[in-house]
C-alpha cells in the first residue's frame, strides 16, 4: 500500500458495523435507514431492470432524465439555474468528493475543511496528494472561530470543502457562517466544494442554505448531493455533482476513469423521485424530527447529555454524566454493555486538538423505525 494511504486501511463504519453484527447489537453507528425509500421509486427501478431492460452501460455523465431532474430540483428548492449539461452523476456522493478533489488538487495544493469531518475527506485529499488544513467546529454549539478559519487559508488553498448539514455533529451552518467561508474563498480564489447530502434533513427553525445560492459563489462552487440520503437508498450509490462548466469538467474527467458510469436502472428511478411532491419532502423532515426527539429523550433518560442536532440523522451524545470520558473506548464497549452500537466522534477529527475536544463524544444515528429506537432507548437505560 502506498505511504499516503497507510492511515486509511479501515473505516470506523466497517469496524463498528462488524462489531454490531457479531454482538447482535442495534446498529446506530453507521448511518443507514432501516426502511426503504418511496414505493414508487422502488417500483420504477424494478421495472427498469425487468421490463425496460435498462441493464447496459448508461450514458457517461449520467442519464439525461436524471441530470434534468437534478437541475429542476435545484431550481425548485433554491432558485438555482443549473444547466443539465453541467450535472455529472456519480457513484454516490463519495465518488463525487473523490473525483472532484482528484480533478482539482495535487501535491502542493491545500484543502480547507471543518472538523470533525466525514471520513472520506481526509482520504480523498491524501489520494490527491494534497494537504488538508482543518478548522474545528467546537462543541457544544459547533461554531468556528473566525481567526482559525482565516488562518487555515493560504496562497496554496485550492479548495474549501463545506459540509452542511454537517455529519457527524448535526450542525446546520447559518447563512452568516457560510458567507464568511465564501468571502475567504473569494479572497484566496479557492473553489468551494459543498457536500449537501443532508439538504432535506433540517429541523425546527433551521434552514439549509446552499453555498451556490450565496451572492457571487455560484461561479466557484461545485455542489454535491446523493439519492442515498434523501430517498433512503444508501446502497444504490447514486450521487451527483454540479457547477459551472469549467469546474465540473474536473470531476467529469476523473470519474470516467474511476467507474466510467453505473446504476443504469437506478438513475431514471432517482429522476422520478426527485420530482415527488412537497408531501414527500415535508414528511421526511417531520419523520426524522420525531425520531430525533425519540432517541434524544431515550439518551437523556439513560443519563447522556445530548447535543441536539438541527439537521442530518445523527445525534452527538456526551456520556460523561454516566462516568465515561472516552468515546472511542465507549463505542467499542457499548455493544457488549447494552446491545447498542454507536461511533466515536473523535475519529472524524484529523487534528489532535480537535480529537481531544471531541474525545468523550459518541454519535448515534436515528434513521431507524420508531420501535427500533424505543428498543435501543430501553437497552441504553441499562447503562446506569
Ligand atoms: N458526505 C457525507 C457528509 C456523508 O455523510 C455521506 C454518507 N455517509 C456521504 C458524503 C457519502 O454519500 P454516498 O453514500 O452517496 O456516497
Ligand atoms: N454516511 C454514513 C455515516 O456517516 C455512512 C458512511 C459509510 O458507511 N461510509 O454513518
Amino acid at each position: 500500500l502506498v505511504e499516503r494511504m497507510r492511515p486509511f486501511t479501515s473505516t470506523i463504519f466497517t469496524e463498528i458495523s462488524r462489531l454490531a453484527v457479531e454482538t447482535g447489537a442495534i446498529n446506530l453507528g453507521q448511518g443507514f435507514p432501516d426502511t426503504d425509500g418511496p414505493a414508487s421509486l422502488l417500483a420504477d427501478a424494478a421495472a427498469n431492470i425487468t421490463e425496460r431492460g435498462l441493464n447496459q452501460y448508461p450514458s457517461g455523465p449520467g442519464v439525461p432524465a436524471l441530470r434534468e431532474a437534478v437541475a429542476a430540483h435545484q431550481q425548485r428548492w433554491y432558485g438555482l439555474d443549473v444547466d443539465p449539461a453541467d450535472v455529472v452523476v456519480t457513484t454516490g456522493a463519495t465518488e463525487a468528493i473523490a473525483a472532484t478533489l482528484l480533478g482539482l488538487c495535487g501535491p502542493g495544493d491545500e484543502v480547507v475543511a471543518f472538523e470533525p469531518a466525514y471520513d472520506s475527506y481526509a482520504a480523498a485529499v491524501a489520494l490527491a496528494g494534497a494537504t488538508l488544513r482543518t478548522v474545528p467546529l467546537l462543541p457544544p454549539d459547533f461554531g468556528f472561530d473566525d481567526d482559525a478559519l482565516a488562518g487555515a487559508f493560504s496562497d496554496r488553498t485550492r479548495v474549501v470543502l463545506v459540509n452542511t448539514p454537517h455529519n457527524p455533529t448535526g450542525a446546520v451552518l447559518t447563512r452568516d457562517q457560510l458567507t464568511r467561508v465564501g468571502e475567504l474563498a473569494v479572497a484566496h480564489d479557492a473553489v468551494v466544494v459543498a457536500d449537501e447530502v443532508y439538504e432535506h434533513m433540517v429541523f425546527d427553525d433551521a434552514r439549509h442554505v446552499p453555498m451556490a445560492s450565496l451572492p457571487g459563489l455560484a461561479d466557484r462552487t461545485l455542489t454535491i448531493s446523493s439519492a442515498g440520503k434523501t430517498f433512503s437508498v444508501t446502497g444504490w450509490k447514486v450521487g451527483w455533482v454540479h457547477g459551472p462548466p469549467e469546474l465540473v469538467a474536473a470531476p467529469r474527467a476523473v470519474k470516467q476513469f474511476l467507474t466510467f458510469h453505473g446504476g443504469a436502472p437506478l438513475q431514471p428511478a432517482v429522476a422520478h423521485a426527485l420530482a415527488l411532491g412537497d408531501d414527500f419532502y415535508t414528511g421526511l423532515t417531520a419523520d426524522l424530527a420525531r425520531k430525533r426527539d425519540l432517541l434524544s429523550a431515550g439518551l437523556r433518560a439513560a443519563g447522556f447529555d445530548v447535543l441536539t442536532p438541527r439537521g442530518t440523522y445523527f445525534v452527538v451524545a456526551d456520556p460523561r454524566p454516566l462516568g465515561f470520558d472516552d468515546g472511542v473506548d465507549l463505542a467499542w464497549k457499548l455493544p457488549g454493555l447494552c446491545g447498542v452500537a454507536a461511533v466515536p466522534v473523535s475519529v472524524f477529527c484529523p487534528s489532535p486538538d480537535a480529537a481531544r475536544a471531541y474525545r468523550p463524544f459518541v454519535r448515534f444515528a436515528f434513521c431507524k423505525r420508531d420501535d427500533v429506537l424505543e428498543n435501543a432507548a430501553g437497552r441504553l437505560a441499562g447503562l446506569r
